[in-house]
């Protein structure tokens, strides 16, 4: 099976500071990958040059066996163009930790704007979607609010309907209920619960959640210093990490749970 995506040998800098390091990584198609790791060990990163809000300086990343930093020409890759770039990006959608509405757009807008001009949806058939995803995630009585009238937990619930509304194939979670007041956390895991269990996305989920990483993820990735130190199905690498440094982190993040 072709991976949905692949890092070969990924090396990201920012100066002389190398963040991603040679980086070796395949996610299958429907696959769920929890990230998990020290603060700084370059998680986001990960999500970020994927969805090409960073330039990488080593390696190619693929999207569907295809190369998507680069393009082939004669027997060697050059960098791509951006309408090649932009044409891959159209696979992935990303949530971000401070969900990123448009503050002047209602929810319904925020769900419109992007299909209506990127993908060239009528504004019909981008509402129709919009309402649909936006009665999913549990906020179709809310689609003339502004995000400053929302929660926090109900501003992500937008905020993963608006991501959905592209018809991404891969969706990025970057520690998605990190901003939000504990009581808030459990309404937008359970939207993420639900599309974990359809299968038809493939995901990459950057969390501190380790019970959720735990319970949705097919496999769990120990990101230290740009590299996997460790890697397994979440039952075995909960229960019996190998790697002493996995072991110190989930000693001292179960610890303070
Ligand atoms: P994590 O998600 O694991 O907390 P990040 O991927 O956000 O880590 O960051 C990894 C490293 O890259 C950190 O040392 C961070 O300071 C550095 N970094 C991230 N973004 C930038 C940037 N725009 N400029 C310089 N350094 C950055």
């Amino acid at each position: 099976m072709e991976p949905k995506i692949r890092f070969d040998n990924v090396t990201k800098r920012y100066g002389a500071h190398t963040v991603l390091d040679g980086l070796d990584l395949s996610i299958d198609p429907g696959e769920l990958v929890a990230i998990i790791g020290p603060s700084g060990s370059g998680k986001t990163t990960v999500l970020r040059v994927l969805m090409t809000l960073e330039n990488i300086q080593e390696g190619v990343i693929y999207i569907d066996g295809q190369p998507f930093t680069h393009v082939k020409k004669g027997d060697t890759l050059v960098p791509a163009s951006q309408a090649h770039i932009r044409k891959l990006r159209s696979k992935i959608g990303m949530v971000f930790q401070s969900f990123n509405l448009f503050p002047h757009m209602s929810t319904l807008q925020n769900c419109i704007e992007a299909p209506v001009q990127s993908l060239g949806l009528s504004k019909d058939e981008a509402v129709e979607r919009a309402r649909e995803l936006l009665n999913m995630v549990g906020m179709g009585d809310k689609e003339d609010h502004y995000p400053s009238q929302l929660s926090g937990g109900q501003q992500q619930r937008v905020a993963i309907a608006r991501a959905l509304a592209m018809r991404p194939e891969i969706l990025l979670f970057d520690e998605p209920t990190s901003a939000l007041d504990p009581e808030m956390v459990g309404e937008v895991l359970q939207v993420i619960r639900s599309l974990a269990s359809e299968h038809s996305y493939t995901m990459l989920l950057v969390t501190h959640q380790m019970g959720f990483a735990r319970e949705v993820a097919d496999r769990v990735l120990f990101f230290e210093a740009g590299k996997f130190v460790e890697q397994g199905k979440p039952d075995e690498f909960f229960s019996n990490p190998q790697n002493p440094r996995t072991q110190a982190f989930l000693n001292k993040v179960l610890e303070s749970n």
